[in-house]
């Protein structure tokens, strides 16, 4: 294997199985017994539930212990679910907010170097180390995005640019003064950087990129080529929130086939939305996860709204932990339109790729009588938008036809000119629901 994917920590990423299971029964009991001891609210529901610590013995024994939700974390807002006292919290993090009021969590100084760790291991596997320059282009703050990622990287002995997100010449000046190596950042903001780049008529030969790890947010594998060409990196996804810890949760290898879960630190599951019931490898259900680690805050069957697949093949790279496949989006993302379920990255998959079609786009949703409506405004390339409008007709008619086959619903589609739709430096928005009250 080439030196530039190297596995940040053998020992634990490439553990074999069984005794992987025994490191997590033995964590996961720890962790039940330290919030039962702890934190109130929760050894009620655990009262309630019939279950004690010591009644978890296998890891399989987990769906004894009740879940906990978003809802949670606002109901006992700021500090509730705090299991130790606040001398021992050394940070205080908090969600993005992107579906409602922001979730507090806090760290102890352990729970810091075991996210560190984990990012150390994402930065590696994205392919850098000491001797590459990390630009790291995620808001940094209370968004877990951007410590998280610089903890990681000087973990691994990278120089690190802090550049946070936003003022993307300036970032463009930089990536090619110092000559980055590697850029963090969302998708959304890799591609408008990307797009700067190409604008300012910079060759990427003046640039030393060759690495991207990018997330919080979902992507699709169309974008994923796109941001690769216009960057000249091979990028990777990852995956993480704050509730468990911030980035880091799980991250793709260079197979780009999925993202291994850093099971040593998390259990993940995959239920049925409905019924909460555990689903069989390689069924789609909501992903809940456990931190088995962590004891500021603990969490435990966090069910995080996400929707994916679990795949316990062996992966090419060597390591033994499971991989969740590419995330398709929140289920509160989700829109039901005229009873089809649709997600964002659905459409995204049928636009990318389409001749004359700049990946950004808007979907407004309404309603007119009883009936939802769909339009997704699409930017056109520069010069698609000045040929004549018989062609940017059948080209709206090309893409509804596709979105029509491919995703099930029918949306009206409106063309518009470059830059026409806003970029995003961190977490794009592509939904404006006007349903809603
Ligand atoms: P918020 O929920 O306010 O956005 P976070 O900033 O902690 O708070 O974001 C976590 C969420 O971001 C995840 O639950 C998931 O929905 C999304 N996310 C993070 N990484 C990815 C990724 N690689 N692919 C898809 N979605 C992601
Ligand atoms: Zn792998």
């Amino acid at each position: 294997m080439e030196t530039r994917y190297r596995i940040w920590n053998p020992a634990m990423e490439c553990m074999d199985r069984p005794r992987l299971a025994e490191l997590q029964a033995e964590r996961l009991r720890a962790t039940a017994e330290h919030v039962y001891n702890r934190v109130e609210p929760l050894r009620q529901r655990m009262d309630s539930a019939g279950v004690r610590p010591d009644h978890i013995k296998r890891v399989a024994d987990i769906r004894h212990l009740p879940f906990m939700e978003k809802t949670d974390l606002r109901d006992f807002y700021p500090f509730g679910l705090f299991a130790v006292p606040m001398d021992q919290i050394v940070r205080l993090h908090a969600t993005s907010g992107t579906t409602g009021k922001p979730t507090v969590t806090g760290y102890t100084g352990q729970d810091l170097d075991h996210w560190t760790e984990m990012m150390a291991r994402t930065v590696t596997a994205g392919g850098a180390g000491a001797g590459d320059i990390i630009q790291i282009a995620y808001g940094y703050g209370m968004f877990t995005g951007g410590l998280g990622v610089h903890q990681g990287a000087t973990r691994v002995g990278a120089a690190v640019a802090p550049t946070s997100s936003g003022n993307t010449e300036r970032q463009i000046m930089f990536m090619r003064d110092f000559g980055t190596t590697m850029l963090a950042c969302t998708p959304s903001y890799a591609l408008h950087i990307g797009e700067t780049i190409r604008e300012l008529g910079i060759p990427l030969s003046e640039l030393k990129l060759k690495y991207g790890i990018f997330g919080a947010e979902p992507w699709t594998a169309q974008m994923r080529v796109e941001i690769e060409k216009l960057l000249g990196v091979r990028a990777i996804d990852i995956y993480g929130m704050a509730e468990i810890c911030g980035p880091g949760v799980a991250t793709e290898c260079y197979a780009q086939d999925g993202m291994h879960i850093a099971e040593d630190h998390v259990i993940p599951e995959i239920i049925d939305q409905v019924t909460g019931e555990p689903l069989p490898y390689g069924q789609a259900g909501e992903l809940v996860l456990t931190a088995i680690t962590k004891r500021g805050m603990p969490m435990i069957r966090y069910r995080t709204h996400d929707i994916a697949t679990l795949n316990p093949e062996p992966c090419v790279c060597g390591r033994t932990h499971m991989r969740i496949t590419r995330l398709t989006g929140r289920t509160d993302d989700m829109l039901i339109i005229r009873g089809v379920n649709v997600f964002p990255s659905q459409i995204e998959a049928v636009l990318v790729g389409i001749h004359g079609v700049a990946p950004h786009y808007m979907l407004v949703v309404g309603r007119e009588g009883a009936l939802d409506t769909l339009e997704v405004q699409v930017e056109v390339t520069e010069a698609m938008f000045s040929d004549e409008v018989r062609r940017l007709e059948a080209l709206e008619r090309e893409i509804s036809a596709k979105i029509l086959s491919v995703v099930g619903v029918s949306a009206r589609v409106r063309l518009v000119g470059p830059r026409q739709i806003g970029r995003s430096e961190g977490k794009a928005q592509r939904v404006r629901d006007n349903r809603k009250p």
